[in-house]
């Protein structure tokens, strides 16, 4: 009975050591997997940013722009290995910072804990995040994304609060020091961009947001064709695609009287077209543009990113061409930009 008790023990010792080799491998491979995510928004952040600030002179709506990604520690599901990738010093903190960015010049860190906003002259001090949610700021509930919304609505608010302000900072917590850091405010094309963490190919742009799929983050790993990507979708922003196609459907404005398919293809060959235009102006190569189209009109399997109501491949890749021949006409203006035809003729403001 001893020798069959001494037997039991060697098993299980063997067999739960086994397992918790396993579950370490497990936990490496969630640790591993979230700061894959993080890479994918922090690359989003930088190119998102890089095209609203070069072209925030073209823009009909422009926005002043932190350059970081925060994120909610409520906004991940019930699991240690968040906290084994990520550090919160509070619930919010700083995922990622886009290069040379005001936050990043304010000496901003990743991992940082947001705190707030403040303005000495203004007298504007944000609500002080480091106990939001409950009394402690603990976690109550997963996979929650408002409250994060709502301080980035907040931050927002603040920061065109901001526009008269000589002296601005952003308050942070760094282990368990309140720094207070002041910044300087530029200003942007007025989208917000966003990692859609779906496995598919599709992208998307809905008036505020420009919407990509971390399955279209990988598969795009040429910074320049990830850019047109984003520019296309920026562009249908920029020209307040989705307010023109409903109002074409009501009557008014420039698409009155197109079917809903080709309402569609006009606003897909403008965004085209103006795509090539704020690649050049934010330093990207424009031939990405063709280039994208071809890999994704290569690629097998489904693609919702090319839905039926975009146009055949064949006249996107001529509606590229022709504009890169236009822009090669233009010279750049003294900061290196150049204003778009499209622009110029946008009627709908
Ligand atoms: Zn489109």
């Amino acid at each position: 009975m001893y020798r069959y008790l001494i037997l039991f023990w060697v098993i299980f010792f063997v067999l739960s050591s086994v397992l918790r080799a396993q579950d370490r491998a497990d936990d490496n491979n969630a640790v591993a997997a979230y700061r894959d995510i993080a890479e994918h928004d922090a690359r989003l952040a930088q190119i998102g940013y890089r095209l609203s600030k070069a072209n925030a002179e073209y823009c009909p709506e422009t926005l002043p722009n932190m350059g970081w990604v925060l994120h909610d520690i409520a906004q991940y599901p019930n699991d240690a290995n968040v906290i084994k990738a990520f550090h919160f010093p509070v619930p919010i903190s700083v995922l990622t910072l886009v290069k040379g960015g005001p936050a990043d010049r304010a000496g901003v860190q990743e991992g940082d804990g947001y705190i707030g906003l403040e303005s000495e002259n203004l007298n504007i001090k944000t609500q002080y995040y480091e106990h939001i949610g409950d009394s402690k700021g603990s976690i109550t509930r997963f996979n929650h994304y408002q409250r994060l919304a709502d301080v980035i609505d907040d931050i927002n608010k603040t920061l065109l609060d901001f526009a008269h302000s000589k002296d601005q900072y952003i308050i942070v917590k760094r282990d368990d020091k309140i720094l207070k850091l002041p910044f300087a405010l530029h200003n942007s094309c007025a989208t917000h961009y966003t990692l859609d963490v779906l496995s598919k190919i599709d992208a998307g742009a809905n008036g505020q947001y420009v919407r990509i799929t971390l399955g279209l983050s990988k598969f795009l790993d040429d910074d320049d064709e990830y850019a047109a990507v984003i520019a296309h979708e920026l562009a249908h922003n920029i020209l307040k695609h989705r307010m023109m196609i409903a109002d074409g459907k009501a009557g008014k404005g420039p698409l009155t009287g197109l079917g809903k398919n080709k309402r569609i293809r006009v606003t897909e060959e403008q965004a085209d077209r103006l795509a090539i235009w704020l690649m050049a102006n934010a330093g990207f190569d424009v031939e990405a543009g063709p280039s994208m189209i071809e890999r994704l009109r290569k690629r097998k399997g489904p693609l919702s990113f090319a839905y039926r109501t975009h146009n055949k491949w064949k006249k996107r890749l001529g509606y590229m061409e022709q504009e890169i021949e236009a822009l090669n006409t233009v010279q750049p203006n003294h900061s290196g930009g150049r204003r778009p035809p499209l622009i110029n003729s946008l009627k709908y403001q």
